[in-house]
């Protein structure tokens, strides 16, 4: 099988160099190209032929291909579905703020944790992404659409703490100054509470943003839609968040999909009010975007409106996420499923 360069950092590459009897700094030269978008070794004309020649027998760069789009023309929202090396396929959405644009990426081919009101878990995990195949999703949007991304997300299909090493890898590449060189502050990872990993990570990337679904404040009522919660349940994952911020003194998103009748109540907001009133937090709420697998529902915009301002005056920072890609199924794993609808040209 040839190396897939995709994956390795500068030090490794200048290794692989060496062993195919070239300077090591022919490595870093290596990793610049990778790293700026190039897959094809012909374009790499510091490299001498010869080297050239050798490095497409022994070595390949290989990551996603950008085989569907839909497209949101009213807000610049662009939804991609990337097919693996494989065969497999997951989706990304490209996104414009103000500040500059952002790619929500996908970690996992499918998903084990079971969310209920979810799309990307119905069929279960496939399997791991790798940390290349994460690269490319942000090297072949940025070649795609032709403009650079600012700021990642780590948000779309999967749950990037149940590929931890591979999800670390790929923020490091990502980093690194000789390749994109993206800010850890440009970066956030949403996990559904998986607690142990949270305080790794905490350690490990203490200037990343971390984001954390919790959708419902009861064991019982998030046990119910979130079956993770049956092994970490809340008050440890509260517990867990609050040595977060303890610990790196950063803000904590907390994602509330408010899905009708179920956890935007009276006494949800209550219970939101008292369980993270104090935390250095700000709570994200997202009326759920609907999904054809199950019969949940969003809660209206007017609604979620007035929960935000609620939360807002007892001092519980909060926003309704503003609705992007509304008209292009913009919650994750829905493009997937009706891939064979949306494959381009
Ligand atoms: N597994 C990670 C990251 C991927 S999901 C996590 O759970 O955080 C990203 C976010 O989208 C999570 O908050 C998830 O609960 C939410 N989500 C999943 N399906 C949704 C839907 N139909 N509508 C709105 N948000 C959804």
């Amino acid at each position: 099988m040839k190396n897939n360069l995709l994956e390795m950092t500068v030090e490794e590459l200048k290794l692989f160099a060496a062993e195919m009897g070239e300077k090591p700094f022919r490595g870093k030269q290596l990793f610049k190209w990778i790293h700026s978008g190039v897959k094809d070794f012909d374009y790499m004309t510091n490299l001498s032929e010869a080297f050239r020649r050798k490095l497409s027998e022994k070595a390949e760069i290989t990551g996603v291909e950008i085989i569907g789009e839909q497209r949101d023309r009213s807000d610049g929202t662009r939804k991609f579905l990337y097919r693996l090396a494989d065969g497999e396929t997951v989706e990304g959405v490209f996104m414009k703020y103000k500040y500059g644009n952002s790619l929500c990426l996908s970690s996992q081919v499918g998903c084990r944790m079971g969310c209920r009101f979810c799309a990307s878990t119905a069929d279960g995990l496939i399997r791991n992404l790798t940390a290349g195949e994460m690269l490319d999703q942000v090297y072949e949007s940025e070649k795609y659409t032709g403009e650079k991304i600012n700021h990642i997300v780590v948000m779309g299909m999967g749950e990037p703490f149940d590929n931890y090493e591979n999800l670390a890898r790929f923020l490091r590449l990502l980093h690194d100054p000789e390749g994109k060189n993206l800010s850890y502050r440009n970066m956030t990872v949403s996990t559904c509470g998986i607690v142990p990993a949270m305080k790794r990570f905490s350690e490990d990337f203490a200037s990343v943003n971390l984001a954390v679904s919790l959708h419902r404040l009861t064991d019982k009522g998030r046990s119910e839609i979130m079956p993770v919660n049956k092994s970490y349940p809340l008050e440890k994952l509260l517990k867990a968040c609050r040595e977060y911020t303890e610990n790196t003194g950063r803000r904590i998103t907390f994602e509330y999909a408010l899905i009708n009748g179920v956890n935007d109540g009276a006494r949800d907001v209550e219970l939101i009010k008292e369980k993270l009133g104090g935390m250095l937090c700000h709570v994200n709420l997202i009326p759920l975007n609907k999904v054809e697998e199950n019969n949940f529902r969003g809660t209206g915009r007017k609604r979620a409106a007035d929960i935000a301002l609620q939360l807002e005056k007892s001092g519980v920072p909060a926003t309704v996420r503003r609705e992007l890609g509304a008209e292009i199924d913009g919650a994750c794993g829905q493009l997937r499923r009706k891939s064979d609808l949306h494959i381009a040209p």
